[in-house]
């Protein structure tokens, strides 16, 4: 069922016991390098200066120095966006949604690459929309067959405008869309007159510091980025933006003022204030330190414990949260998650990011969240359960 699949926060409960679990379920950042001191002063003074405009409603309008604040971080992609074209959203959860209900009509078919987050599926149907997966090969998104499936489905009288996507460090499978199949994808769109819808919280999440120029960079009129603070600062301020064509950000202004009548000022305000006094660049530096770390420990001890020529196969991610394992034989993963339990680790079975159950030859770990020194622990355990006989 649909509505069984829960975003990133719950789904940990699914899998979990309790007891001394080592969670490599839920994709939490890793907030030990937030400057929690610099931050509390500058709450504390914005309460204090501006506090009757910060705890204030506001309109649904980025505005002010939290403009510069987004651009710097879209310009390390490649793109830029206009006041006219940016609209606050409380996190990219919401984004999806305000795109689900304000661009969509119920009843209309979203292509979806899969295996895709859960959280954009369980949003474009809790808005009325049809999903069917994008058409992709080994390198991801498939541009010719994007072509036959687009037609194939409106000469069977679907209506089909947009395709979601997580182009860089994707959720779950941590791959990047390489720059000449954006361009080949960007070509499908124009040709078919479709939007494609980027998610992006993890591409600056590089562990080397390079970024792959964004899909919006490349047709900002084809395009509905998505951008959140989620994972580049923090969750809990539930603070993104939507980047889109001024006539599409006009109505997803309704559309989220209709969700939420209005933006957190206080959590614009935070952001805005940090960024002028410290820019991105350092809490970047510190978030892909961290990942690059976790995600070595996690890829070492899966070597060390799985091998690399036994049933499982999966790839060192370049950046983002995840590894994502894949049964060579295609057995469901979820069949190893009671000895998991067991063995006090855990995971996501690959069907929950399918759209119709599909995927769960797949099984997607976490890195971002767990500490360094249980990492190796946790991939012992998780060996030990993937090994354990099966029940058919
Ligand atoms: N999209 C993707 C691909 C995600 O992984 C997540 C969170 N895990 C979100 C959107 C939602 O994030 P938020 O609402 O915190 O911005």
């Amino acid at each position: 069922m649909w509505t069984d699949i829960r975003p990133e926060v719950e789904m940990p409960r699914l899998f979990e016991r309790g007891g001394d679990v080592i969670s490599f379920a839920g994709g939490l950042p890793d907030l030990d390098v937030l400057p929690l001191e610099t931050i509390s002063a500058q709450l504390s003074r914005l309460v204090r200066l501006g506090g009757k405009l910060a705890l204030q409603y506001t309109t649904p309008h980025v505005a002010g120095a939290l403009v510069p604040a987004i651009n710097d971080l879209m310009a390390r992609e490649g793109t830029t966006a206009g006041a006219d074209r940016l609209v606050p959203t409380g996190g990219s959860q919401m984004g999806l949604m305000a795109v689900g209900l304000g661009i969509a009509a119920p009843g209309e078919t979203v292509l979806v690459q899969t295996p895709a987050y859960p959280g954009a599926a369980a949003a474009f149907r809790t808005a009325g929309l049809t999903l069917h997966p994008a058409p992709e090969d080994a390198d991801g998104l498939d541009a010719a067959a994007l072509r036959e499936t687009v037609l194939r489905l409106r000469a069977a009288g679907r209506t089909v405008r947009l395709l979601y996507c997580n182009p860089t460090f994707q959720n779950p499978t941590g791959a990047t869309l390489s720059v000449a199949r954006r361009h080949e994808l960007l070509a499908a769109a124009r040709e078919l007159d479709l939007l494609l819808i980027e998610d992006n919280p993890y591409g600056l999440l590089s562990f080397d510091g390079e970024t792959t120029t964004a899909l919006h960079a490349l047709d900002p009129d084809r395009v509905i980025y998505l951008g959140t603070f989620s994972k580049v600062f923090a969750p809990g301020l539930r603070c993104g933006w939507i980047a889109a064509p001024e006539q599409l950000a006009r109505t997803l202004r309704r559309t989220t003022e209709i969700m939420s009548l209005s933006p957190s000022a206080l959590a614009q305000a935070a952001l805005a204030a940090f960024h002028t006094r410290a820019g991105w660049s350092d809490l970047l530096d510190a978030y892909r330190t961290s990942y690059k770390e976790r995600c070595a420990l996690m890829a070492d001890a899966l070597e060390a414990e799985l091998g690399t020529d036994g049933p499982w196969q999966w790839e060192r991610p370049g950046g983002g949260f995840y590894i994502w394992l894949r049964h060579r034989d295609g057995v469901d993963t979820t069949r190893f998650a009671e000895a998991a339990a067991e063995h006090g680790v855990s995971y996501v079975p690959g069907s929950h990011f399918g759209i119709d159950g599909e995927h769960a030859d797949g099984l997607r770990l976490c890195f971002s969240n767990v500490a360094r020194g249980r990492i190796a622990e946790g991939v012992t355990r998780l060996a030990a359960a993937l090994s354990a006989p099966v029940p058919a």
